[in-house]
């Protein structure tokens, strides 16, 4: 059997054609672009390389009833040439294999939940911060749809007094986590990109504060029993303890002491995987599929 892998993401399409074990026998990145670029490629590598089923973990948001006419569509999205896109319907029709789709998010999160920093948990938060913010959510072994998904990554935040732009970038919402503290945000904030930004940079006391609001707001809401950080911003090591630190004072004493006895650090955590997450997540969706099928 060999899997297809696609990690669906804004700027990047990562796909891969892995075996039973998760071995990468083949793959290939390619920028996002509109769907009538990027789908065909896709397509091309998956059945060029011959994969028997497909799992994807796409950027959102999704339409993930499966009662839904639009079931596995892209929905709304800032990237308007992915709108209403039936990227589920469309990867089923034209490579006649099975296919699962779930949010980018929710994939990282099942591949850390199954092979990661959550295993043995039976619950986790996986959230990334990159060119978005998204959270994806694990709650006894299933990741977590609902109403539609969860969209940790627009939750509100209270702005810091310092912050010269509280409003922040959301095209949606005033002081959203995303407007406030994705990648982009930090760049139009400080007109640097944030792997530019030197650690002493008032940008990353910011960036802490939002964190630190956020993986609050998740424990009081889902009570998850690991949060995992990952994206391009995470890759500034630094910030965790100091994220650990600031949520610990932003919970004010309110979860019991053994919880937090240890500053949070087996709590708010990296991921286990690294940066292959998403992909290793999109494979577990595919393998899933089979066990399902069979
Ligand atoms: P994507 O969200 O498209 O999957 P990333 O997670 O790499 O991709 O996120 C890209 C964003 O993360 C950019 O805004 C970039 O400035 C920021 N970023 C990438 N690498 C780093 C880094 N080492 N330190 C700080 N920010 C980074
Ligand atoms: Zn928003």
């Amino acid at each position: 059997m060999r899997y297809g892998a696609l990690e669906a993401g804004g700027t990047k399409m990562v796909m891969a054609v892995m075996n039973e074990s998760g071995d990468t026998l083949q793959r290939e990145t390619i920028p996002t672009l509109t769907p009538a670029d990027t789908m065909p490629r896709m397509i091309g590598f998956f059945r060029d390389n011959k994969a028997d089923v497909l799992g994807v973990g796409s950027f959102g948001p999704l339409d993930l009833n499966p009662a839904s006419p639009a079931f596995g569509s892209v929905t709304i999205t800032p990237k308007l040439a992915w709108c209403n896109y039936p990227m589920l319907k469309v990867f089923r029709d034209e490579l006649k294999i099975p296919v699962a789709i779930d949010t980018d998010v929710n994939a990282a999160a099942l591949a850390e939940f199954m092979l990661g920093a959550a295993k043995g948990k039976s619950s986790c938060m996986y959230v990334t911060v990159g060119t978005g913010v998204g959270g994806g959510l694990i709650v006894n072994g299933k990741p977590v749809h609902g109403f539609m998904h969860p969209e940790i990554g627009h939750i509100p935040l209270i702005p810091d007094p310092e912050d010269p732009t509280p409003d922040g970038f959301c095209p949606y919402h005033k002081h959203c986590m995303e407007g406030l503290a994705a990648g982009p945000a930090i760049e139009k904030r400080w007109g640097i990109s944030a792997k530019e930004l030197p650690q002493d940079h008032p940008a990353w006391k910011l960036e802490i504060y939002y964190m630190s609001q956020l993986c609050a707001n998740a424990m009081f809401s889902f009570s998850p029993e690991i949060i995992i950080l990952g994206g391009g911003v995470m890759q500034q090591k630094f910030m965790i303890p100091a994220i650990r630190k600031k949520t610990v004072e932003l919970l004010g004493g309110y979860f019991p002491e053994p919880l937090i006895a240890d500053g949070l650090s087996s709590y708010i955590v990296e991921p286990g995987l690294g940066t292959a997450s998403g992909i290793t997540g999109a494979w577990l969706l595919a393998k899933q599929l089979t066990e399902t099928d069979n």
